[in-house]
């Protein structure tokens, strides 16, 4: 059933880009305008800065929009913080949340991801939910416990209709060029989809599992073409509309 998820071929942007990069926005929505694109759903998450443009942008197009992270509250007094709402508001329709970047900057515990996840699904938007062990614990081969206890801590309750999308990003593959193996992918995304199904029944046949860490053109189509691996979340080679859409044409 899980190989016939549609693929997310997912772009983040982290801290990077300027105004000027709204072009890299443009050349992604023209290169996935032609019927030849591959059947797979396609979004970029940029800076909060650029979201209401590349809203305007990617509007009527194939390319959805996502914010990076977003305030369990929807609004208020809470200076600096940007709520769902809000991204939704722009044009948003997904949100990243838990990215091991905002875990370790910002000491994000999976209860405070739990309760972003469930603020992004009030407004309306899909969130995008990271998981991954560290080195250490790679090494300590405690990947797969870490990462249930992620998900066990981490993933809100559903209501009908919600949907969900897991990242699952071993820590040290992401922004070192270093992958993950094959068969090291194979095992996780399987024991995170029997999470699923063990934890959501039916509903966790159909749920995303992207996998996120130095993906690139050269080794998507592996990694793309594997059980369980229902799309990828893409940092450093997003930034460039041609590795982006190589990737996108990979899957
Ligand atoms: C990420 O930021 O989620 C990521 C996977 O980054 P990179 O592709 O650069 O490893």
């Amino acid at each position: 059933m899980s190989n016939t998820i549609k693929p997310l071929i997912a772009g983040n942007w982290k801290m990077n880009g300027l105004r000027a990069s709204l072009d890299q926005i443009r050349d992604v929505v023209q290169a996935i305008s032609g019927s030849k694109t591959p059947d797979c759903d396609v979004l970029i998450c940029p800076p909060v800065t650029l979201l209401a443009e590349a809203g305007v942008l990617s509007a009527n197009s194939r390319l959805a929009t996502g914010g990076q992270n977003c305030h369990v509250a929807q609004k208020g007094a809470h200076t600096g913080d940007i709520s769902a709402t809000m991204l939704a508001d722009c044009g948003a329709t997904f949100v990243i949340v838990g990215h091991s970047e905002r875990r370790s900057d910002h000491g994000e515990t999976d209860g405070l991801v739990r309760a972003k996840a469930r603020a992004a699904l009030d407004a309306g938007l899909t969130p995008i939910i990271c998981v991954g062990e560290n080195q250490a614990e790679r090494m300590d081969a405690l990947a797969i416990t870490v990462v249930e206890h992620q998900l066990d801590g981490s993933l809100p309750e559903l209501n009908k209709g919600e949907e969900i999308v897991i990242a699952y990003e071993p820590v040290w593959a992401i922004g070192t060029g270093e992958v993950a193996a094959s068969s090291d992918i194979v095992r996780m995304h399987s024991s995170i989809r029997d999470w699923l199904l063990k934890k959501r029944g039916l509903r966790g046949e159909t749920t995303r599992i992207l996998y996120g860490g130095s993906m690139k053109p050269g080794n998507a189509g592996e990694i793309l073409a594997l059980p369980d691996v229902n799309g990828g979340l893409i940092g450093g080679a997003s930034l460039k509309a041609d590795d982006f859409v190589a990737i996108i044409n990979a899957a």
